[in-house]
């Protein structure tokens, strides 16, 4: 089967900073850098996504951190 990759115009590689270098695979969504060779699943990304939106929240209330753990616990 040929492989169902194209590049991602505009994205720059989180590992090598080159831009236009990533390939992503349209039947997983897996993202991979032709130029170091970094890959990253679909997964993975979703992971990312939640924890700088964690940090973020954390930041702005930073007073009131056991807010954090509850909201944590409860999607657990
Ligand atoms: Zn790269």
């Amino acid at each position: 089967m040929k492989p169902t990759q194209r590049f991602v115009a505009g994205a720059v590689c989180p590992q090598c900073n080159e831009q236009d270098a990533l390939l992503i695979d349209s039947k997983d969504q897996s993202i991979e850098c032709v130029d170091c060779g970094y890959t990253q699943s679909a997964e993975q990304r979703d992971t990312k996504k939640d924890e700088s939106k964690q940090s973020k929240v954390s930041g702005a209330q930073k007073h009131k951190p056991e807010n954090l753990i509850n909201i944590k616990q409860i999607e657990e």
